[in-house]
């Protein structure tokens, strides 16, 4: 994962504060002299090395849970290249303002920190061994969960390690220690076997001393008295700069031997699926097995993640109609729409019993109505994403019935507008940026969706969306980029683009458009686009060059993706690739900071590293 601060050419990585130093003694130590460094004690923050009259001055830098960063009492910036322009201009607090930057020697790349060079690997890793992903699903997973797994995977990044040495009494630590040559600070980190608890064995003038490492309430490593770390890789890092009451610096781990070059025990974290997979053996020796209410829900703890078919013993026996014998049809209602009614079921599989959505086609319905069931029946027969309501099966009984995967908490529209104190900014982000993954499966298939809307996507559970209604879908030919409309429909007209309405030409760029007014609906909470406006009006309203207002509390990055969406020309309108990009990297970097971090008072003064 790109560290935002990467492109920034006074931006040196995981130094440490006397790195820092030492380098801007080189650079001349003029007044306002300054480089910007990580922050080893926080994930996802900074910190500010700036020089003042020969001397040095050390600002961390917080990243909010809102996604910006502040320098303790400060104002917020959305970056840390924007933090240091402002800073550049006012010195608002600080010792002075930033005059120069200290740009790194061709010769100093920037320094990667211990985890960095792990993480993607731990995060294959742990999305494998917790959710028995693996190819595609595997990558949708990390992609849109990136900052949450990479949370659960640092706090037990430690166990990857060599200094780390598991569960062992401190005698074998000892032993360890005292088995081979004995510099002083060779050290290791074991699990206290009565406690679970860490401790630090150290060796100083060729005796071990024994560490005990505290472990807050709010899940904070740290020695006695000590700075508060997120992990505890982190605080091993810190002491190799700073003793913070050790004996001495720690310096050459000690090496254990039993775990060198084995893929670490990542703890279990997943919510058993009820009816999917069996789920994979626990890794022996997991450490922590926490219970998933310790966490918010991630998609790929429900089992319509993967197709219920992504098991190979379901998939041979996999068919277009399915039995009415194994469908079970509930009298609940969960919607309704011109075709008929949407109810609730179950499908029996070989192995499994799934909970499904059936579409009940009226008898009295015209051929044209079940037509339309059909080719809906069709397209999404063609799809098989995490992001996108699976077909089922179709089946024909007592009436055409559509088969779905079951979305059971509903239209986004609605879920949101009733819940507008339960869902956060954050929480919306997080949605919106799934719709984006599931539109960029479709665009990369030639696939229109002509539809797409908050009343479209339907939330599995409050933290995962998936598109739906696939009525006014399209494949596109191999070689073509649009599809042209002979006949004019039940359009949606307010979500359609001016080529859609125009000239009838239906495009991805046309799905763009219609993203950009469900990012709207999305964050003004269930809002209806253009009020009472006709589309006439709508029309006109648009190609005066306006555009619907930013919605209260949206965040500017939000907003600007919008308006992107809605560049009048489609040629220049945003494609799903970048769409998908810009919702990306907005949402990794609100999402980084561990809780515990966010919900400090950010206006508190910290120690810094
Ligand atoms: P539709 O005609 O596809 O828009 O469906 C009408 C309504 O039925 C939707 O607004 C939902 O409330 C409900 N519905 C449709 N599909 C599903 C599903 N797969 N899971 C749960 N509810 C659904």
């Amino acid at each position: 994962m790109i560290d935002p601060a990467a492109e920034l050419p006074f931006f040196y990585g995981s130094i440490s504060r006397s790195d820092a130093e030492q380098h801007l003694k080189l650079a001349g130590m003029g007044d306002g002299l300054f480089l910007l460094r990580q922050c080893l004690r926080s994930l996802g923050g900074y910190v500010l090395s700036v020089v003042w009259s020969l001397e040095f001055y050390h600002y961390p830098v917080e990243k909010q849970l809102n996604g910006t960063y502040c320098i303790a009492g400060g104002k917020s910036h959305c970056g840390p290249a924007e933090l240091c322009e402002y800073y550049s201009k006012d010195a608002d607090g600080l010792v002075c303002s930033l005059r120069k930057p200290c740009h790194r020697s061709p010769d100093t790349p920037i320094k990667t920190g211990v985890f960095d060079s792990l993480r993607d690997n731990m995060l294959q890793e742990y999305v494998r061994q917790t959710w028995n992903l693996d190819g595609e699903a595997m990558e949708q997973a990390i992609i849109s969960q990136a900052p949450q797994l990479e949370k659960l995977i640092a706090t037990t990044a430690h166990e990857k390690m060599s200094w780390f040495h598991g569960k062992i009494p401190r005698q074998e630590g000892e032993r360890r220690l005292y088995s081979g040559s004995q510099p002083d600070g060779k050290f290791l980190v074991r699990e206290r076997v009565e406690s679970g608890t860490f401790a630090l064995s150290v060796m100083y003038g060729k005796t071990a001393y024994h560490y005990q490492i505290l472990h807050d309430k709010s899940g904070k490593y740290s020695m006695p008295e000590g700075t508060k770390f997120d992990t505890v890789w982190q605080l091993v890092e810190y002491l190799k700069m700073k003793p913070d009451g050790l004996v001495t610096l720690l310096r050459e781990p000690c090496v254990n031997q039993n775990n060198a070059g084995q893929t670490p025990a990542v703890p279990a974290l997943r919510t058993p699926r009820t009816n999917g997979y069996t789920p994979p053996p626990k890794v022996p020796g997991a450490s922590k097995i926490l219970a998933p209410m310790d966490r918010q829900p991630l998609p790929m703890d429900s089992d319509e993640f993967v197709s219920p078919y992504a098991d190979p013993k379901e998939l041979k026996d996999k068919t277009l109609f399915i039995k009415r014998d194994k469908l079970m049809v509930d009298e609940v209602e969960l919607g309704s729409g011109n075709f008929g009614c949407v109810k609730k079921g179950v499908y029996k599989m070989k192995s499994k019993h799934i909970d499904v959505a059936i579409k009940v086609l009226k008898s009295e319905n015209e051929k044209a109505v079940k037509d339309e069931m059909m080719r809906e029946a069709e397209i999404m027969h063609q799809l098989d994403n995490p992001y996108i309501v699976r077909m089922i099966g179709l089946c024909e009984a007592e009436a055409l019935m559509l088969v779905m995967e079951m979305a059971p908490a509903g239209p986004l529209n609605k879920f949101l507008s009733s819940r507008k104190d339960q869902v956060s900014v954050e929480n919306v982000v997080e949605l919106m940026h799934q719709v984006s993954l599931g539109m960029k499966y479709l665009e990369e298939k030639n696939f229109v969706h002509r539809d797409l809307a908050a009343r479209n996507v339907l939330l599995v559970n409050q933290h995962y969306a998936k598109i739906s209604d696939f009525g006014l879908s399209k494949a596109l030919g191999a070689d073509d980029n649009y599809y042209k409309a002979r006949t004019l429909g039940k359009w949606p007209l307010k979500w359609y683009a001016p080529e859609c309405i125009n000239y009838h030409k239906f495009s991805s760029k046309g799905d763009v458009w219609s993203y950009g007014i469900t990012m709207w609906e999305a964050f003004s909470y269930g809002g209806k686009p253009y009020k009472k406006m006709k589309g006439q009006e709508v029309t006109a309203f648009l190609q005066s060059g306006k555009r619907l207002e930013c919605p209260a509390n949206c965040p500017d990055p939000m907003y600007e993706v919008m308006n992107d969406c809605w560049i009048y020309k489609y040629e220049d309108r945003l494609d799903f690739v970048k769409v998908e990009e810009r919702m990306r990297s907005y949402y990794y970097s609100i999402s980084k900071k561990p809780p515990t971090e966010a919900s400090e008072d950010a206006t508190k003064p910290k120690s810094e590293d």
